[in-house]
């Protein structure tokens, strides 16, 4: 068989983004993370030099080649983050009531009171009585007098604030743009380096959207766009967003700044709804084993919110300093694993005693625009005939106990369909395209197979089967269903089939 050598299919379904950093971006620590369950490597580029990502991107191809293991890479944008500039002393305390100047000045104060920052229009965007937060929100200051290129501020929830740290505006319409110079600079990068996806910051509205995939295009990228859901404007505009988008990110850390914290709970499940009809992966991100930064435990409500994100209809799930700066990135990916299994026993428990395992399983996707009788959401969005197929394979299995869902596709469209209905049977998806074989590393339920030729569905059925036995994962009688995508210039569309191993 000309194809890499593959480990056998992980019994995890969720899958797992992790970001990179210092505590883990070593050849031999990236392997250690693969083994104990990610997918999905997450770089952020608001840390680090072109050079050192290199090094990092070239060292996940490699261990992809080792392992026989399709790796997906995020490229997260830095965005039009807004972040304070140098402060006098690098510290200040901000005490209730103290006031606090800030200027467009682009020189580096003196007086620890006043401050700069890296959006130097904020001040002449802001109107007196606006809150502005920084720090994660954990510092409060109201506008009380504004003058051009200057706003007088006084502190209404006190802390200390540091150079550097982060600046929101909850609610604010900046003018600032969805890609900054620092973003443009970065797709340079992108157009040497075949990422499977880029994480757009800070979205509002799908032309920001649209604007990436141009930019994109321009430098002959095929990566895919995750558009990262941290503002209030983006919820506003979500159902547009997420039809832009190739896949979502419920950015938690800034969202819970830019809305009050005790909506993103809600919220997270509206994005996962809305990612669900409209067939789009979505990762639920940030804070979920925080504490593991420093425990080799979790605590009992960061299992829970795992577990419930899992249950919501997550695709993946992220960690974020826990494997960048933490003391335990391996254990911490192992944890995670352990209670997505643990969610996904529950939901599938519950779909087989009719208990509704998966909130939005098969039967929402019935209902969804692009289900069988409606129309086609969007142009290169699921087809009805492929919706029709991948549900009744769906079926065919679960009716068969099969061992096995089988499905060869070219894009990697019918198997998120396939992903979407959270069927019990493990799905092993066979492209012959390699930046594809990648991306499907983020399909829940999907094992992904980069094969020389995408064969007919007779030929997928054979291979499988030889797969399968190589792999020790199928015995004599048992069956495997086999769904065949629809291939550009092929005159047939999907096809559905069931093989009975001899
Ligand atoms: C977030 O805000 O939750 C997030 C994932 O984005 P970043 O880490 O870039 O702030």
């Amino acid at each position: 068989m000309t194809v890499n050598q593959v480990e056998p299919l992980g019994k995890v379904r969720t899958k797992i983004v992790a970001t990179l950093g210092p505590a883990s971006r070593e050849p031999a620590m990236l392997r250690r993370l693969v083994e104990a369950g990610v997918d999905v490597f997450r770089l952020n580029f608001s840390h680090g030099s072109h050079e050192e990502h290199s090094k990092t991107f070239d060292a996940i191809q490699e261990i992809g080649r080792e392992t026989g293991r399709q790796i997906a890479i995020l490229q997260d944008l830095c965005g039009p983050k807004i972040r304070l500039g140098s402060i006098a002393g690098d510290v200040v305390a901000c005490d209730l009531d103290a006031q606090f100047v800030l200027t467009r000045n682009p020189v580096a104060p003196l007086d620890p009171h006043e401050l700069t920052c890296t959006y130097e229009e904020l001040p002449d965007d802001l109107d007196i009585g606006q809150t502005v937060l920084f720090a994660d929100g954990t510092v409060g200051m109201m506008v009380m007098e504004k003058r051009p290129g200057w706003v007088r501020m006084k502190v209404t929830l006190p802390g200390r604030i540091r150079s550097n740290q982060g600046i929101n505006v909850p609610g604010a319409a900046l003018s600032v743009s969805a890609l900054t110079a620092k973003d443009l600079a970065d797709l340079e990068w992108t157009a040497s380096h075949a990422v499977s996806y880029v994480g757009l910051s800070f979205v509002r509205h799908a032309a920001d959207v649209t604007r990436l995939r141009a930019e994109l295009q321009s430098r002959g990228s095929r990566a895919r766009i995750i558009a990262k859901i941290e503002k209030p404007q983006a919820v506003a505009n979500l159902e547009s967003i997420v039809a832009e988008a190739d896949g979502v990110m419920v950015a938690r850390g800034d969202l819970g700044v830019e809305i009050d914290v005790s909506k993103v709970p809600a919220v997270q499940k509206q994005i996962i709804e809305a990612c669900h009809r409209a067939r789009v992966p979505v990762i639920t991100a940030t804070q979920m084993l925080n504490s593991m930064e420093s425990s080799s435990r979790p605590t009992r409500a960061e299992a829970s919110d795992v577990f419930n994100a899992v249950l919501d209809g997550s695709d993946a799930v992220m960690l974020s300093g826990e494997t960048a700066i933490g003391m335990y990135p391996v254990e911490t990916v192992a944890t995670m694993s352990q209670i997505a299994h643990e969610a996904e026993i529950l939901a599938f428990n519950r779909s087989q005693s009719g208990y509704g395992g998966w909130p939005m399983g098969a039967e929402t996707c019935r209902n969804c625009p692009c289900g069988p009788t409606g129309t086609v959401a969007r142009a290169g969005q699921v087809l009805p005939i492929t919706e029709s197929v991948v549900e009744a394979a769906s079926l065919v299995a679960a009716k068969l106990r099969a061992a096995l869902l089988v499905v060869a596709t070219h894009s990697g469209r019918t198997a998120l369909a396939l992903s979407k209905q959270r069927s019990a049977t493990p799905t092993l998806a066979l492209t012959d395209d390699l930046e594809v074989a990648q991306a499907m590393a983020l399909y829940w339920g999907v094992t992904p197979l980069h094969v020389p030729e995408l064969y007919q569905s007779g030929q997928v059925a054979a291979f499988a089967d030889e797969w399968c036995r190589e792999h020790d994962l199928i015995n004599t009688g048992d069956r495997l269903v086999v769904v065949r995508g629809v291939i550009p210039g092929n005159p047939s569309h999907n096809a559905l089939l069931v093989h009975e191993v001899e």
